[in-house]
């Protein structure tokens, strides 16, 4: 059987690392009928939209995408297409798994990192609700709703319990914003109540991240609002290689789309040089969903046997080699 899955190649190292993720994908042997919808700000300026139409319309077809990066303006221009994504599709879950890889060596190489980052993905600052009251005196709102609280908490303990997990950290700023964070953590009690098996802990989060550097090797799983999620995300991919390394998923009831956490990275754009690891783990990910696991940890081994072997590895991460040449090590490793 074929699955239909919405390929987004994406802007900036977006085209070079999902096209690392397709090969990757299809050598692992698993029947993907990919249906290319094309995403960038030269579209988004032609058609005035962050989310286009066609690529709406693919993803409703399919209900599944595999995502590269599309550039979003920093301090003005269009709103960005991913907060556009989660929230057209109610994609409420960003599920981000950020791992030691065996061989990667990082500052952190001694510890195992192991845990699970839930953001919630629809609301909190990200509600895009700013208002300029008077000149030089602008409001941002921060939204936070019960509804979303309590569904990113329920999932975020629903996937500690099917996966074996001991242990649900909140992350929060409730003595400062009571009633918004303050929400957000009451949400959090009540779901962890129902569980009393997992070991449930808050954080402030200016703590957590200081733990995070300090002693990585105490979380598990970490609950947080959208905007603490963002920036925790990055920190903690700091902490096992970088953001070439860690991979994400934003689900919802009706879709999933699968993406790494990081940017479009102009910097590095058709260098050839981009990481696709982030983007290749996505895409096990996406395989997991798509309950092909065989074929996921085909994939998932394949890239740790050549980090183990410390060969073919890109820049970032302490090697010489290009994206090309990383995937097709990936790709023989499957063999
Ligand atoms: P955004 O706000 O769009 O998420 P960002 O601010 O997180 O973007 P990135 O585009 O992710 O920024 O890039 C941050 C840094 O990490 C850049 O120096 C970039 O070159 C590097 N980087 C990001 N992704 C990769 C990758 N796949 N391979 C190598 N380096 C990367």
């Amino acid at each position: 059987m074929s699955h239909k899955v919405t390929l987004i190649p994406g802007d900036g190292i977006g085209p070079e690392v999902s096209g690392a993720a397709r090969r990757a994908v299809d050598a692992t042997g698993v029947k993907i009928d990919w249906e290319t919808a094309e995403l960038n700000p030269e579209i988004i300026a032609k058609t005035g939209q962050s989310l286009p139409q066609h690529v709406i319309e693919s993803l409703e077809r399919t209900g599944i995408g595999l995502k590269a990066p599309v550039t979003t303006p920093v301090a003005g221009g269009y709103t960005s297409v991913n907060v556009a994504l989660r929230k057209r599709l109610d994609l409420y879950a960003n599920v981000r798994p950020v791992r030691s890889i065996p061989g990667l060596v990082t500052r952190f190489s001694d510890v195992k990192i192991d845990m699970v980052i839930f953001r919630e993905n629809t609301e909190d600052l990200y509600s895009g609700l700013e208002h300029e009251v008077i000149p030089d005196v602008v409001t941002s709102l921060k939204v936070i709703t019960r509804a979303a609280s309590v569904r990113i908490a329920e999932t975020a303990f629903r996937y500690a319990i099917s996966n074996g997990r001991k242990k649900v950290a909140a992350i929060h700023k409730a003595n400062i914003m009571k009633l918004a964070d303050g929400l957000f953590l009451r949400c959090c009690r009540e779901i962890a109540q129902r569980h009393p098996e997992i070991d449930y802990r808050e954080l402030i989060v200016d703590n957590a991240s200081m733990q995070l550097v300090i002693r990585p090797e105490q979380f598990d799983i970490l609950l947080l609002p959208n905007l603490y999620g963002d920036i925790v995300s990055d920190l903690a991919a700091g902490l096992v290689g970088g953001l070439g390394v860690v991979p994400g998923a934003n689900l919802g009831e009706n879709h999933a789309v699968f993406e790494a956490v990081h940017g479009s990275a102009p910097d590095i754009a058709g260098k050839g040089i981009a990481n696709p690891t982030a983007m290749m783990l996505s895409a096990a990910m996406m395989l997991v969903h798509l309950r092909e696991q065989a074929a996921a940890d085909l994939l998932q081994a394949a890239v740790e046997k050549i980090y183990s072997a410390k060969l073919h590895l890109t820049p970032d991460v302490g090697g010489s080699a290009g994206t090309q040449e990383f995937t097709d090590a990936v790709i023989a490793a499957m063999c």
